[in-house]
């Protein structure tokens, strides 16, 4: 029987999961290995804070998936033995024929002292849910995002939260008198997307009173204080940040990358490895010499279906082989509206950026994206 190790059950495991068993006969096994029971859309983060969702009502179980014919296991891989073929669990090993490496990052906010212990983490789940609180709280004062590593995930991401989150002050009245400053070691809103659409968001932001400070790298974090690598300090009373993000341990420790950098992936996904694929945000994938395919759900989906299609027609003894194409897009969030980055990462002679204009016809669409995707893949 043929054996397909699917490590991550989230965007990028779970669409490859889906292309599969799709196109594959049942003696054809297909395994999603996570270390977590649920999936939820990084997305709904942003909602937690808005206080339109809830983390309890949002999670979809993974298991459900087994009902598909898709096997899973929720334990955390600890081993990946390239040249064995073998994943190891701290109960279970598994052979492979083929494995997609869809492990996602990790957060890494020790690399900045202090980051942590002095302001909250916008993309920890514990976190937001603070946040939401803390913004109800809070009566005047200053407000510091700061972005502190790149890449990182969906770049737009931060900016939605800042636009949402100014968007609450204005409902609840306390705007006018609280700051938003927003620090980012980039030197513009949006690098991966070009200056053009950078200055967009950039002007969407100034006419909210947002003030975005680039080229601010926070080297750590006081009570209060932020510090950046050229000396200069910023105050604040509520730290929001995006922290440095890093590969999960199990990628340096089967080679797969050198230890806080991400796997090096051209448009087929393929790693060193025979049968091994990687997918999504643990990889990097340059699209120019400069500029890398942004760390996002909708081009991990993308780089899953492209690798499923691959080792469907490599099954199948067929001489076609498939590459991510590289299309997609991210919401802006800016509460009630959204706006929508499209992008085109090889298209020739360079990637094409757009920003569409904030509409509330945007924000159905985000809306319609999640739903969509959990009753496609669960
Ligand atoms: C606030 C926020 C908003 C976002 N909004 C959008 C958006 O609007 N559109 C968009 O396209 N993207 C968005 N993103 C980005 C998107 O969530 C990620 O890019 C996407 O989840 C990447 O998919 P992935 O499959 O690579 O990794 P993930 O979805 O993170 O999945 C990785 C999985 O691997 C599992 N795993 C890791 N290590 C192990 C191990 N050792 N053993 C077992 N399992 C393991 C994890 O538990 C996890 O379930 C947003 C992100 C954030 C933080």
């Amino acid at each position: 029987m043929t054996q397909i190790l699917i490590i991550g059950g989230g965007f990028g495991g779970l669409a490859a999961a889906n292309e599969l068993r799709q196109n594959l006969p049942y003696d054809v096994k297909i395994t999603i290995i996570d270390k977590k029971d649920y999936f939820m859309m990084d997305l709904v983060k942003l909602w937690i804070i808005k206080g339109t969702r809830k983390f309890e009502t949002s999670k979809k179980p993974l298991s459900t998936i087994t009902k598909k014919g898709i096997d899973f296991v929720n334990e955390k891989v600890t081993l990946i033995d390239t040249s064995q073929k073998k994943v190891k669990t701290p109960t279970k090993e598994f052979s492979y024929d083929y494995l997609v490496l869809a492990a996602g990052v990790e957060l890494a906010p020790e690399r900045i002292p202090g980051l942590s212990e002095n302001g909250m983490i916008l993309y920890d789940l514990e976190d937001v849910q603070k946040i939401r609180q803390k913004i109800l709280d809070m009566k005047s004062g200053k407000i510091a995002f700061a972005i502190t590593g790149m890449p990182y995930k969906c770049p737009p991401a931060p900016f939605e939260a800042a636009l949402i989150i100014n968007s609450m002050l204005q409902e609840i009245g306390t705007q006018k008198n609280i700051s938003i400053d927003f620090y980012s070691l980039g030197p513009i809103t949006l690098p991966a997307a070009g200056p053009e659409v950078s200055k967009q968001l950039l002007d969407i932001l100034e006419s909210e009173n947002i003030k975005f400070h680039g080229s601010h790298k926070t080297v750590s974090v006081e009570q209060n204080t932020l510090k950046f690598e050229d000396g200069s300090i910023a105050n604040f009373d509520l730290l929001i940040s995006v922290p440095p993000h890093r590969a999960p341990q199990i990628v340096y420790d089967a080679g797969f990358a050198q230890e806080g950098t991400f796997i090096s992936v051209k448009r087929d996904c393929k790693t060193q490895f025979d049968k091994v694929y990687a997918v999504g945000d643990v990889t990097n994938m340059m699209a120019t010499e400069k500029i890398a395919v942004p760390k996002a759900g909708i081009f991990a989906e993308g780089q899953g279906i492209a690798v499923a299609q691959d080792i469907v027609s490599q099954i199948r003894n067929e001489k076609t082989s498939s590459v991510f194409a590289g299309r997609g897009g991210c919401f802006v969030e800016m509460g009630a509206t959204a706006g929508y980055v499209y992008v085109d990462m090889f298209a020739e002679p360079n990637p094409i950026t757009r920003l569409d204009k904030p509409a509330p016809e945007h924000m159905e669409e985000k809306e319609q994206f999640e739903k969509e995707r959990i009753e496609k893949w669960l």
